[in-house]
This record gives structure tokens, C-alpha cells and sequence, in this order.
């Protein structure tokens, strides 16, 4: 059994031993020591004042991470059963645990606009709001009311967002966010909806990935790949994507390929074309540095 101090906690789902390869959109990665399952917004608010100090990550829908094989030493904190949702007139309140297709279906179901974008963005409300996630010029931000946090409640303002970025980045916990949204026709909605929706199924590859892997900073990251001719280039069972160069595809890959692959195509980006790419996805547990 592990020895990791989570008395305060009795009494909440706990399970040892987890497979975070099923746990994310790589399907790559080890085992986890511990992940604990608040059903509620009181259990996670106790979750994480009994794991100060103590080792920890809070996944949502793992669609922005890459596990090592190795897994995680430590607690993850899964928000996965905080899924509830509710409406006081045009402002649409979510649990972090609650999936951005249902965050979008309540929307729809009750005639409000402004998250048709995050119609196919896979993960959660927690990631959208952390990673200030978004497409096509609309972003998190531009729809946020409040957000209920670890330490505190933040108005918009003080969420300290930019492009992928909030002051929830560094590990500050979200359990709830605030959605601010316009009154619509049901026609107008499912017009943008089928927009949006088209626009990706022409634009992003299938398979398993944790999408962009780098950030867009001012340039198409994915065309500086494109030039530096790695379209197709593969590490083991890591390959970049032919249709869009920002896509790293695990084709029975091991986490240690795609990172492999990610620090290679870095390399050569900066060699050709002397800009630094950052990367937008996440890490969690330990890599090692290949020499590529
Ligand atoms: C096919 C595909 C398409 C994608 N398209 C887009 C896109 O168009 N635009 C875009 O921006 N992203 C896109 N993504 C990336 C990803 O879906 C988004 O970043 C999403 O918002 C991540 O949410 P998640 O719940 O999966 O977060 P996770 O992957 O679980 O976590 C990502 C980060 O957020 C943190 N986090 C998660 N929940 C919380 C919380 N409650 N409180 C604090 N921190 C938290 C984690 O610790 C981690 O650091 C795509 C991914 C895939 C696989």
C-alpha cells in the first residue's frame, strides 16, 4: 500500500494501482500510485486541502497530456464525476469535471450562444478554463463570468488569462466556472454549431493525440513543422501527422517516443527555420533526454 498521507479523505472513492494510458487521448503512459474520484465540489475542496504539500496532478479529460511510461508518482485527482451543470438565466454554471460536448448540449437545449466552439474540443470545463482552450479566434475568456477556484472565487479579470494560458495553468485548482451567454435562435446556434463542426472534421487528423502539441505564438506552428519537412517523420510509434504538422499521432507509440519525437521536431524547427516552438500539451512524470 502507499504510504501517502490522505487521511482527510476516508470515506471518498480512492483506487491504487490505475492505468493512466486509459485515462487520456494518447493512450500512452504507466500506472498512477493513487487517483481519487470527488463526486462533489465539498470532496474535491477536501481533496485538495488534505493533499497540500503532498505530490499531485488534477486531470480532467486528459486530452491535453502526455503520461510517461513510467506513470505517476504521486495522487492524481481526477475530475471526472464533477459533472454537474446548472442555469440562473443566461449565465450556465459547471463543475470542472463536466465535458465541454455537454457543457455545449445544455447551451443548445436551452437557447444560448457563445460556446458552439468548444463543440469538438474533447476535455473538460476544468481544462478549457485552465488551458484557456479555444479555436477559430474564440477562446475560454471571451465567455467566462466567474470562476470558483481553490483559493478563491475570480471575476474575469483576475483570471490572469492569455492565448492558453490562466493564472489556473500553475496547478491552482478550478471547480467551477461561470459561462456568460447571449440569448439565441435555435437556428442561429445549430448554424454555428455545423460551422465549427466542419471546419474541423476538414482540418484535424483522426487517431490517438492530445491535439496542437505546440502553442501558436504569432506564427502557424504547424506550417514551421511543415517547412522543416517533418511531415510523416516518425519515432517508434510516434509519427507527425501528414495532414496537419501540428498533430503528433501514437500509433502504438510508448510515451517516451512521442516525447522523443516532440523534442526532435523542436530541434529541427529552430535549425531550419530559427523560432523556438513551446509546447501547449503538458507534462506528467518523468521523460528521459534522448540524444536525436
Ligand atoms: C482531438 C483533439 C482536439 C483538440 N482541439 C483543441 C482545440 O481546438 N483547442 C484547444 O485549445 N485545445 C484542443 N485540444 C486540447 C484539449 O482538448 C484542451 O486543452 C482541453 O481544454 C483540455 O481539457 P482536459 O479536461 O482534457 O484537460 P487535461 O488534459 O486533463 O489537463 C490539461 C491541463 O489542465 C489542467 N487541469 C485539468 N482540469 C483542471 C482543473 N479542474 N483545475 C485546474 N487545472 C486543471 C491539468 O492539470 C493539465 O495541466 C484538443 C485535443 C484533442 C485530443
Amino acid at each position: 500500500m502507499y504510504n501517502y498521507p490522505i487521511e482527510g479523505i476516508d470515506g471518498l472513492e480512492i483506487r491504487y494501482d490505475c492505468d493512466l494510458s486509459k485515462m487520456t487521448s494518447f493512450k500512452v503512459g504507466g500506472k498512477a500510485d493513487v487517483v481519487v474520484y470527488p463526486k462533489t465540489s465539498e470532496e474535491f475542496r477536501r481533496t485538495l486541502a488534505a493533499l497540500e504539500g503532498v505530490e499531485h496532478v488534477i486531470l480532467g479529460g486528459g486530452t491535453n497530456v502526455l503520461v510517461s511510461d513510467e506513470g505517476y508518482r504521486g495522487v492524481v485527482v481526477s475530475t471526472k464525476k464533477l459533472t454537474r451543470l446548472s442555469l440562473k438565466g443566461n449565465i450556465l454554471v459547471c463543475e470542472c469535471g463536466v465535458r465541454l460536448s455537454a457543457a455545449v448540449k445544455a447551451c443548445v437545449e436551452n437557447g444560448l450562444s457563445g460556446l458552439e466552439f468548444a463543440v469538438d474540443i474533447p476535455g473538460t470545463v476544468g481544462g478549457l478554463v485552465a488551458m484557456n482552450a479555444g479555436c477559430y479566434n474564440k477562446a475560454c475568456e471571451d465567455y467566462i463570468c466567474y470562476v470558483e477556484a481553490e483559493n478563491g472565487v475570480y471575476n474575469k479579470k483576475d483570471c490572469g488569462f492569455s492565448y492558453r494560458k490562466s493564472r489556473f495553468s500553475s496547478g491552482e485548482a478550478v471547480i467551477k466556472a461561470a459561462f456568460k451567454l447571449k440569448i439565441a435562435e435555435e437556428e442561429t446556434i445549430e448554424y454555428k454549431l455545423s460551422r465549427f463542426k466542419n471546419a474541423r472534421s476538414k482540418s484535424q487528423p483522426k487517431g490517438k493525440t492530445c491535439g496542437s502539441v505546440f502553442l501558436n505564438e504569432g506564427f502557424f506552428a504547424g506550417k514551421l513543422i511543415d517547412e522543416a519537412g517533418l511531415k510523416g517523420y516518425r519515432i517508434g510509434g510516434a509519427y507527425v501527422s501528414e495532414a496537419h504538422a501540428n498533430f503528433i499521432i501514437s500509433d502504438g507509440a510508448s510515451a517516451q517516443n512521442i516525447y522523443d519525437l516532440i523534442r526532435f521536431v523542436k530541434k529541427r524547427v529552430l535549425l531550419e527555420t530559427g523560432t523556438e516552438l513551446h509546447e501547449e500539451v503538458k507534462f506528467i512524470g518523468n521523460f528521459y533526454e534522448n540524444r536525436l
